[in-house]
């Protein structure tokens, strides 16, 4: 077990902080720029056979290296997503997921051990949370995947477990050391970060001007709609949540997509679906100004614990057309991974009940 508590997370440190600390153990400056490359590619500094003895050891007093293990791997034979439940230095598990597009593959990471957003149809936050992921570990997603697929990742989406505003510092680091050009090396027009929409986070990544691509998880017309499934709208509601995507338009001049997750008779009707025209319309648009406004309709993934059930497929086309009509962008979110329940949060809770079951 490693001692994450006292020692310094090797992959947390972006190259300035890496040499920092090489040069606080007397060692030379440029070794930084040999090691941090190799971390990067999943080699602990025992592997990194043009590091010396000496260095190694003194790396280990103070610091530790440790990348998420694979437990479980699902593998779709329908298309190829493959779905990771990884375990941290410390035991807890979270889930990566890959899916293969033409242009490449995108990971979808998770950023916490469980969430506490409360969202009423989502399977990661009915334990709350546990606790948040490092720099290092959100990294080291991407890094164990890279190295159990063979393959490189080409995007990120920060879809998976937990809130990533609410974990926002080791964001804002793992955005750092993933665009490092001597790391993973992925460009920040090849991140994608989602929200459910925590108002004064949203206005602090504007100000860092990163050019992601933010997703705003909306899911409802109102507020009255969306207080009843998601809990964060009685702190900020749609308008507020809505004024702060302008500001982060204002800043950045990058797209903002909207996720729209179906539920029969809760969100799905063609009068909510003009309504959200109508509200996105007013609020992000003036005559002056188009701002380009995409919508990702999410049939929801049924989870066994919320009840909610999934809209059926004439109603997701009506919805969808509607949206169109009024001069918004609508995409049906394919279900990837269908043989494998590729939607987040469902695999680390399986295994957490498997091993209730057990003891
Ligand atoms: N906390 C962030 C990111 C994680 S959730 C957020 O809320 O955006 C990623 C996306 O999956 C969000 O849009 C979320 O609302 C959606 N989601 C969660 N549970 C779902 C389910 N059961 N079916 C469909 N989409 C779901």
């Amino acid at each position: 077990m490693q001692d994450t508590n006292t020692k310094v997370e090797l992959l947390s440190l972006l190259p300035d902080e890496l040499a920092e600390l090489l040069v606080s153990l007397g060692e030379p400056k440029y070794r930084a720029g040999q090691i941090f490359p190799q971390l990067h590619r999943g080699l602990s500094p025992d592997d990194m056979t043009n590091v010396g003895k000496v260095t190694r050891a003194k790396l280990a007093e103070v610091a530790y290296y440790h990348l998420p293990q694979v437990e479980r791997k699902l593998v779709s034979a329908i298309d190829g997503t493959v779905k990771l439940l990884f375990s941290l230095s410390d035991g807890n598990c979270v889930e990566s997921v890959i899916m293969k597009y033409e242009h490449g593959n995108t990971i979808c990471i998770s950023s916490q051990v469980g969430c506490r957003m409360g969202c009423r149809f989502c399977a990661s936050t009915i334990g709350g949370r546990v606790r948040d992921l490092t720099a290092g570990e959100l990294l080291g997603q991407v890094i164990a995947a890279q190295k159990e697929l063979g393959e490189r990742i080409d995007n990120i989406v920060m879809m998976g477990i937990g809130e990533p505003l609410d974990n926002f510092d080791a964001v804002v680091k793992f955005l750092r050391l993933v665009n490092e050009p001597s790391g993973i090396c992925i460009g920040y027009r090849h991140i994608s970060l989602s929200t459910c929409g925590l108002v004064d986070k949203i206005d602090a990544l504007a100000q860092l001007n990163f050019p992601i691509t933010l997703s705003i998880s909306l899911h409802a017309p109102d507020d009255e709609t969306r207080s009843a499934i998601m809990p964060i709208n009685n702190r900020w509601g749609v308008d507020e949540l809505l004024a702060a995507c302008r500001r982060y338009y204002a800043v950045t001049t990058r797209r903002i997509s909207f996720e729209y997750t179906l539920i029969s008779g809760k969100n799905d009707s063609v009068e909510q679906a003009e309504k959200l025209a109508r509200l996105l319309n007013s609020r992000l648009r003036s005559r002056s100004d188009t701002m380009p406004i995409h919508v990702n309709l999410i049939p929801v993934n049924e989870v066994t614990e919320t009840g909610f059930v999934r809209s059926g497929e004439r109603a997701v086309r009506a919805f969808a057309a509607t949206l169109e009509k009024r001069g918004i962008r609508a995409t049906v979110r394919r279900k990837l991974g269908p043989d494998i329940n590729a939607a987040c949060g469902q695999l680390r809770r399986a295994a957490a009940k498997e091993s209730e079951n057990k003891e």
